[in-house]
């Protein structure tokens, strides 16, 4: 097969036209397997299905990509630790059934108040 981008002589690769994750189903086979994993990198294929338009219509339509999974972008967005400023001290925010979960590390103590943060507060205002 002659492949229609680097015109060499060489086994075809199926290239989806339309990436898959965007719900493409047409293939071609007249790339070769280099130009098919060009077209997949990161600035073609991988920006187009990671564009922000992309992800909301992915995530409106369900739309499983090779990984087979939908997009999440709340969830990837605080699914990670965020730092508070004080030391040792970390909220997590997590999806739960019907919401989100805000998670404090180190837990609050039984009145609330978090381990670490008045302490620092009050040693600011000693300070000052
Ligand atoms: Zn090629």
């Amino acid at each position: 097969m002659t492949c229609i981008i680097c015109r060499a002589e060489k086994a075809p690769s199926p290239e989806h036209v339309i990436p898959r994750a965007l719900g493409g189903s047409f293939v071609i086979r007249r790339v070769c397997r280099e130009c098919n994993n060009a077209l997949g990198a990161k600035n073609i294929d991988q920006g187009l299905i990671e564009h922000n338009a992309s992800v909301e219509r992915r995530v409106a339509l369900q739309l499983a990509g090779n990984r087979g999974t939908v997009p999440d972008p709340i969830g990837d967005a605080i699914s990670h630790s965020i730092a508070t400023g004080i030391p040792d001290v970390k909220v997590r925010l997590s999806r739960e059934s019907g919401g989100y979960r805000v998670t404090v590390k180190p837990p609050p103590h039984h009145n609330g108040t978090v381990p670490g943060f008045h302490e620092r507060a009050y040693r600011e205002r000693s300070i000052t």
